[in-house]
């Protein structure tokens, strides 16, 4: 490991430390009452392109990992169909732990847990953040100075936002979430080219 990578993941772990002891994790005493593990993060701490969500899901909170059940399983269909690994990337979320209920996070558990978020955007440095869904597009929406750009994701989806030298040139692209197709499997041809701008830039 280079000099470099050793620092990215030092960096890291402190996060994973933080969030593992609950330090401003609004839904930390919901995490340790129900046996499940927070969600930081997965992936190359170097990836060029970041995956942002909304918030675990039941079964990424009873093994830490993102985007391993249903939601994730189609998200693997999607990299695949345009030849991107897991392993290239960073996958991560909003809020690093599980909603009771799987219900919408509120705006105060965003704002809690965002920071973490903008931590760990700042050590890996991604070049494209492709968020996924309403929630996440909208926070980084603002943050890079697009707020008034943000529209529902049915508008802005498969476009390409991009932030200028002020945020380094990143570029976003807002994605549906991939559960929309557990939901309708029809979308998973409209996710499918949304998937292959990404793979063009
Ligand atoms: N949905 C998300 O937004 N994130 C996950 O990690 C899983 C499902």
């Amino acid at each position: 490991m280079s000099e470099i990578n050793k620092k990215e993941s030092e960096e890291l772990k402190k996060i994973k430390q933080e969030i593992l002891e609950g330090k401003n994790c609004p839904l930390y005493k919901y995490r340790i009452e129900n046996g499940f593990y927070p969600v930081i993060g997965q992936g190359n701490h170097q990836a060029k392109i970041m995956f942002i969500g909304e918030a675990p899901g039941r079964n990424e909170a009873k093994t830490g990992h993102p985007f391993c059940g249903r939601a994730g399983k189609i998200l693997d269909e999607l990299l695949d169909f345009v030849n991107i690994e897991r392993k290239e990337i960073y996958i991560t979320n909003i809020l690093k732990d599980r909603p009771p209920g799987n219900r919408n996070p509120s705006r105060e558990e965003i704002e809690d847990y965002a920071p973490y978020l903008e931590r760990q955007i700042k050590i890996i440095k991604p070049k494209v953040i492709c968020t996924l869904g309403n929630y996440s597009t909208a926070y980084i929406m603002e943050k890079y100075g697009l707020k008034d750009k943000i529209q529902g994701i049915t508008k802005i989806r498969g476009k390409i936002f991009e932030t200028g030298d002020t945020f380094q040139n990143v570029k976003i692209i807002p994605l549906y979430h991939p559960a929309v197709v557990a939901y309708n499997p029809n979308m998973m041809e409209v996710l499918k080219k949304d998937f292959e701008i990404i793979k063009n830039i």
